[in-house]
């Protein structure tokens, strides 16, 4: 399973494609990826990788913003509802997620008495709800919901999340499960090894746990859940593709 995203001017889709096959080696059974172009807009299939080339939407693909998922089940069966990226409820939010839950049941519980619905069986979409439960709840912005969240939240993860609205930021987090941002010029890479980014950069910044990362393409900013800002140690990597 494996993650990859990037956010810049070039067109992010055949970025993220080429960096979810570079993670294959990982093991997966669907992949999914979603791309901000005039909304954000999602594309998850069971199987191979190259499923998701039959993807024919120019405005998305031409969509300099985008996030994409390679999963590995651990709730839910390996089908296209249960693929990633999820949504929230209301649509504002979409996520993409390694890692497992572990108090999700009870987190959907409180949710389905709330009235959210959901279309998978998976951890991550009551992660997600959970998120966006918060942020309307609180009307906080999406980076404080996230905080808030991520600190009633058991398990391991690396979560990176889109909101409708705010087409020049991914936040992202982690606990327990790889993240790195490769630092480009006027864009930003994000993936669960450093694999994919290699070919586009050398400058990298491995993110620690607890740790949230606000992305633009000109900017990243990294704090703990506490809101206390931390300088990104950037590393250059030595190895080749
Ligand atoms: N627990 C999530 C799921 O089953 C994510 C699995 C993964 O790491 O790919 O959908």
């Amino acid at each position: 399973c494996g993650i990859v995203a990037y956010i810049g001017h070039q067109a992010a889709y055949s970025i993220i494609l080429k960096g979810l096959k570079r993670l294959e080696y990982r093991g997966y059974d669907s992949s999914g990826i979603a791309l901000y172009g005039d909304q954000v807009t999602s594309f998850k299939r069971k199987g191979r990788v190259a499923e998701l080339e039959a993807w024919t939407d120019p405005i998305t693909q031409t969509a300099t913003v985008g996030i994409g998922h390679t999963r590995w089940a651990t709730h839910g069966e390996p089908s296209d509802a249960n693929a990633h990226p999820h949504k929230s409820n209301s649509g504002k939010l979409t996520l993409v997620h390694n890692g497992i839950i572990e108090n999700y049941a009870s987190l959907k519980q409180e949710l389905i008495q709330k009235g959210y619905t959901f279309e998978s069986e998976t951890d991550t979409e009551v992660l997600v709800n959970f998120i966006e439960e918060i942020q309307k709840n609180n009307q906080s912005s999406l980076e404080e919901a996230m905080r808030i969240a991520l600190k009633r939240v058991v398990g391991a993860y690396v979560i990176i999340v889109i909101e409708e609205g705010f087409p020049n930021r991914l936040i992202a987090a982690r606990k327990g499960s790889p993240l790195v941002i490769g630092v480009g010029e006027g864009e930003h890479f994000l993936a669960s090894d450093a694999s994919p980014i290699i070919e586009y950069t050398k400058q990298v910044i491995y993110v620690n746990d607890y740790e949230l990362a606000i992305i633009s393409p000109d900017e990243i900013i990294l704090k703990n859940l506490g809101n206390e800002p931390i300088t990104p140690y950037i590393q250059q990597l030595d190895m080749e593709l």
